[in-house]
């Protein structure tokens, strides 16, 4: 088997075949002694038809099949929690191998669906309006877990045959666990199993700059979008405080040189926190720090939660923000919030009674 495949496979434990790219589970067929090509039949009964086990794939050899249930599993999050907005939205907390819980979202708006996966349990990025932050990041997700929320939600919504977009905007910062997240990527977007194009998904990072220039060459590209959130440094330091590392002047240099697939631009968000980054001056800011770059600016209303020392501001000030931009020609949409009522909305994913580090600590000693 090759490096990567015997780093995926612990000889002590049995193998996790949901974790496994396509060309790693045609290794570990072939190093049971079967033919690579029935590694294909194994994704597609994972992949497209969300098998939770071995036991029902019926086209494999019975011996294969004999062997699987004694050497291998098929691992997914467990379902929990199912809480369901009166917008349609739905939280899912789910719980992995190791007891951890994580939370992700299914946000049924038409024409597209999308859920928003999570990508670290709690997240090392301390965002100061963001409940997931208050977690402090307690680990990494596996590629397996991250692409496992998605087969997860799509059986449990029936929608493995359906078309849905996918945000990387649940817990945690993808970029902070950058492999990982490639190679789940990787794994969702294998025409075997879900064929997710990477046009469907989209990538929210605070700005870590030299993971964005990495993202920059990956063969698969997903749609970008970055956390502004501030128009100086001193506001950014105060909202975003574990990224002081990357001034903003950098972030939007490694903007400037992001290739950019035909048509395409990047998201700008910005969570508008009254009194603190929604003046007339910040948006005149915004506006020209942007200039030049082939992005759109998202504005995220803060959503008021207990626990998170802000406001929402109010709608006056929202528009005014957004129409100052506008006058500016800078594409702007005001996100409208989700899944309030059930805390599914943006910054408000939080497990309660998991520990907590803290941010500033772990980012110092992650980067
Ligand atoms: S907003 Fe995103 S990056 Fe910031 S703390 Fe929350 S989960 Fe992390």
């Amino acid at each position: 088997m090759r490096r990567d495949t015997l780093d995926a496979v612990s000889p002590n434990v049995p193998a996790d075949l949901a974790s496994l790219e396509l060309a790693q589970l045609e290794d570990f067929v072939e190093s049971l002694g079967h033919r690579r090509f029935h590694a294909r039949q194994i994704y597609r009964w994972i992949w497209q038809k969300g098998a939770a086990d071995t036991a029902g794939m019926t086209d494999l050899p019975r011996d294969l099949r004999d062997t699987l249930a004694a050497q291998a599993a098929v691992r997914s999050p467990r379902v929990v929690r199912r809480d369901r907005s009166e917008d349609g939205t739905e939280k899912f907390v789910l719980r992995l191998q190791d007891g951890r819980q994580i939370e992700s979202v299914f946000i049924p708006d038409t024409p597209s669906q999308t859920f928003c996966i999570s990508t670290q349990v709690g997240c090392a990025m301390g965002c100061a309006f963001c409940l997931t932050g208050q977690m402090g990041l307690l680990r990494n997700l596996t590629a397996g877990e991250i692409a496992g929320q998605v087969r997860v939600l799509a059986r449990e919504l029936d929608m493995l045959q359906v078309p849905f977009n996918i945000v990387l905007m649940g817990m945690g910062e993808p970029l902070h666990n950058y492999d990982e997240t490639m190679k789940a990527l990787r794994m969702l977007a294998d025409p075997i199993g879900l064929g997710l194009s990477p046009r469907r998904v989209t990538l929210s990072t605070v700005g870590l700059v030299p993971m964005l220039d990495r993202l920059s060459a990956e063969p698969l590209m997903p749609n970008l979008a970055v956390s502004l959130h501030a128009t100086t440094e001193a506001q950014r330091a105060a909202i975003v405080p574990t990224t002081r590392k990357y001034s903003l002047h950098d972030i939007l240099d490694a903007c400037r040189r992001f290739p950019l697939a035909k048509r395409s631009r990047i998201t700008f968000e910005y969570v508008l926190l009254q009194g603190v980054n929604d003046r007339a001056e910040d948006a005149r800011r915004l506006a020209r720090l942007l200039s030049g770059i082939k992005g759109k600016v998202n504005l995220i209303p803060l959503n008021a939660t207990p626990g998170i020392p802000f406001d929402r501001p109010s709608d006056e000030r929202i528009d005014q923000f957004a129409r100052i931009l506008a006058e500016k020609s800078i594409a702007v949409s005001v996100r409208k919030s989700r899944g309030r009522d059930i805390r599914a909305a943006c910054g408000q994913l939080i497990v309660e009674g998991q520990g907590r580090r803290s941010p500033a600590q772990q980012l110092a000693e992650a980067l």
